[in-house]
């Protein structure tokens, strides 16, 4: 990939705010960089949102709403439906600003947008079949209709981990449901955002549906929108303690709530498990997306009778993985994000092994330019390590052996997070089993990604409220409104 490709496509990318159909300054007319993690350099500046801006859009979303829920869902519908098409004919062109300011290697950028993808075309379908119920009360004395509206305006906020599926799995649902939102991406990864929005305007959505606002002071713009009583829904994805703010902010409206945040998934390896496929799996569920995923497979609690055997492999694997750009050929390990997450997975690391686990692979940083660190491998991490309880979010598998399937379901529910739980073995009713006992709102089965714009994405405990995708994903843009009327033969 030449310099120059990249530089023309980042010029076509647009650097304002989106507000009311129109692509603006900031009216402070402050910018900010966007960086190349593989390299550390500038790639773009784009407007910085003052909370002035933020309330120019809430107010643009407010003022679009009901034309839009008034919009046939069939319109909706083919407008989202025209924006996944768009997307897939520009997949090479979204896929490299993604990998540009977020660091994945170009076929992973390529496979979250083909993921992202799908949200617009699962909830264009779904658009046409919002529907109610209409029967008779148990008394026979009345009517009872139950149907569905759209909540009204919502504030979406996305984490830099994956900007397109973040983006898609909030906007499609929202605006299938017939509601206008205010969206803000991450500071670090706020092009791929502004790059599908200029799709959905190529597809034809009409001025104030959605509205996109840039900004290096995501509380300062946020908290003037999210205590506006014109706002009725706040869509968040990101980490437990933001959304956690987050939340305490939406009660004084006491505005609906949709939450996905962090996560610490355990990665279950029985000893009657086919090991190749455990070994594929964890390979996946630990290293796609740099290991900067929230359903990352955090801990590997692997059977004593296989941990060793199960270590030698995934550390074979690891060895074949090739670090470097992400636009590079070949490369499957690009930049972790920024600084502080080398920092995070170093101290993480640091303290397994002082606590006395084997360090099998990796375990450093790489020199720079660009924040990389190499694929790590971590055998016997013993209980009390910290890379057991945080989110690790790096390239880094840690490995802790259990004896029998009780203590596997204790270590795998240790944690406050309940996001996704991964479980490998050959036996149908031990499967059968885990699946009841752990505390988590997914499950992967004998597979290392469960991730699917028809399933419902979601967590429990401190992972998160609601679903995003499936049946499910559409009702948390959706009121239920219960109307009695007389019996009409009375
Ligand atoms: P983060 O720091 O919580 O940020 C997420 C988003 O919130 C960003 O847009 C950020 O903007 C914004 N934000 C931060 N502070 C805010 C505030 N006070 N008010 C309003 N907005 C605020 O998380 P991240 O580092 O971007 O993402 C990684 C985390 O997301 C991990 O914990 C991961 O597990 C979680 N995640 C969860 C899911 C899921 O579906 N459950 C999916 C992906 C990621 P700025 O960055 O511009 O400040």
């Amino acid at each position: 990939m030449s310099a120059q490709t990249e530089a023309d496509l980042l010029a076509t990318v647009p650097s304002g705010l989106f507000i009311g159909g129109e692509w603006r300054e900031a009216s402070t007319g402050a910018t900010f960089d966007v960086i190349d993690p593989a390299t550390g350099e500038v790639i773009k500046r784009i407007a910085d949102a003052s909370a002035a801006d933020g309330m120019a859009a809430l107010d643009a979303a407010v003022a679009a709403g009901p034309g839009w829920a008034a919009t046939a869902p069939r319109e909706r519908a083919e407008i989202l439906r025209r924006t996944f098409d768009l997307l897939q004919q520009r997949i090479d062109e979204v896929a490299l600003v993604m990998t540009l300011e977020m660091g994945k290697p170009l076929a992973e950028a390529r496979g979250e947008i083909a993921y992202g993808g799908e949200f617009l075309r699962w909830f264009g379908e779904e658009a046409v079949r919002i529907a109610g119920r209409y029967g008779s009360n148990p008394e026979g004395t009345g009517r009872m209709i139950v149907s569905q509206r759209p909540v009204g305006p919502c504030y979406l906020i996305t984490p830099w981990n994956f900007p397109l599926a973040m983006a898609t799995r909030k906007i499609a649902p929202a605006l299938a449901a017939g509601c206008t939102v205010v969206i803000k991406p991450a500071e670090l990864t706020p092009l791929t955002t502004l790059f599908l929005v200029s799709l959905f305007v190529e597809a034809g959505l009409p001025a104030g549906v959605i509205n996109v606002i840039t900004t290096t002071s995501s509380g300062t713009v946020s908290e003037p929108i999210i205590a506006d009583p014109r706002l009725r829904k706040l869509s968040f994805t990101g980490s437990t303690p933001v959304g956690r703010r987050l939340l305490k902010q939406a009660a004084d409206n006491v505005l609906r709530t949709s939450m996905e945040l962090g996560g610490n998934a355990p990665f279950v390896v029985f000893g009657d498990a086919d090991l190749g496929k455990a070994v594929d799996g964890a390979m996946l569920a630990k290293f796609r997306n740099i290991g900067q995923a929230c359903t990352a497979a955090n801990r590997f609690i692997v059977h004593r009778s296989v941990a060793d055997e199960f270590a030698a492999r995934v550390t074979a694997r690891t060895r074949e993985l090739r670090v470097g750009r992400g636009t590079d050929d070949d490369v499957t390990i690009g930049p972790l994000i920024n600084e502080a997450a080398i920092d995070k997975a170093q101290s993480l690391v640091s303290d397994a092994v002082a606590r006395g686990a084997n360090l099998l692979i990796g375990g450093s940083a790489v020199d720079g330019p660009g924040t990389f660190y190499e694929p790590t491998v971590l055998s016997g991490v013993q209980a009390g390590s910290e890379i057991l309880r945080e989110e690790i979010f790096g390239p880094v598998l840690s490995i802790v052996p259990f004896d029998s399937e009780d203590d596997a379901v204790r270590l795998a529910n240790d944690t406050e997070y309940g996001l996704v739980s991964y479980v490998f073995t050959a036996d149908l009713a031990r499967g059968q089993r885990m699946i009841d006992r752990l505390e988590t709102g997914m499950m992967g089965l004998n597979v290392g990604v469960v991730s699917n714009a028809a399933a419902p994405f979601g967590g429990v405990k401190q992972s998160g409220v609601g679903r995003e995708g499936g049946l499910e994903g559409i009702h948390e843009y959706l009121e239920t409104k219960y109307t009695l009327t007389p019996d009409p033969f009375a």
